[in-house]
């Protein structure tokens, strides 16, 4: 306990859950729940099951969205950029500072560019994207020098629950 040694990075989240304020625990947990929902919804639409969240700086959600990649034939139909384009029309911005994005699994480059440009202040997701993932791996969007916004990240909340859905959707298409 008397040497630090051995801590590669910095604690983010217990950072984050200080600034947050009363109910931080339970409310930071809620977001990525309603997120699920929205991952759960579109398995049953017959997409991959992949949610997100956006959530304003007073803590009201002003868009949730699951992929609809094949019902809309767009690729780009994401959980992440759906969500984020019904924020800032809601908003009528076309950015969204101080809000927080939820989303089940690690963004791709084309969510984490568009969570770049709407400048959101937090991503939290869930389960890790090594095939197709643009912040931890691949493209490592934020970290690139082109990028003019990186929110603060925070990944694997609610990795569990995100997992066994994509698995469970994956298996049964098999
Ligand atoms: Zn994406």
């Amino acid at each position: 306990m008397a040497s630090p040694g051995g801590k590669a990075t910095p604690e983010p989240e217990d950072k984050a859950r200080k600034t947050k304020g009363q109910g931080e625990v339970s409310g930071f947990r809620s977001f990525m729940d309603v997120a699920l929902e929205e991952a759960q919804a579109a398995a049953l639409r017959g997409e991959v099951p992949v949610g997100a969240v956006v959530v304003a700086p007073g803590g009201a959600v002003v868009a949730r969205a699951g992929n609809r990649t094949r019902e809309l034939c767009d690729p780009t139909a994401h959980a992440e950029v759906l969500a984020i384009r019904a924020a800032c029309a809601a908003a009528g911005s076309v950015r969204l500072a101080g809000h927080d994005l939820y989303v089940t699994l690690e963004p791709c480059p084309i969510c984490a560019g568009a969570i770049s440009s709407a400048r959101i202040a937090r991503l939290y997701y869930g389960a890790p994207d090594l095939k197709s993932g643009g912040v931890a791996v691949g493209a490592r969007v934020f970290s690139h020098p082109q990028c003019h916004h990186s929110p603060e990240v925070y990944d694997g909340i609610g990795a569990a629950e995100a997992e066994a859905l994509l698995r469970g959707f994956f298996a049964a298409r098999r």
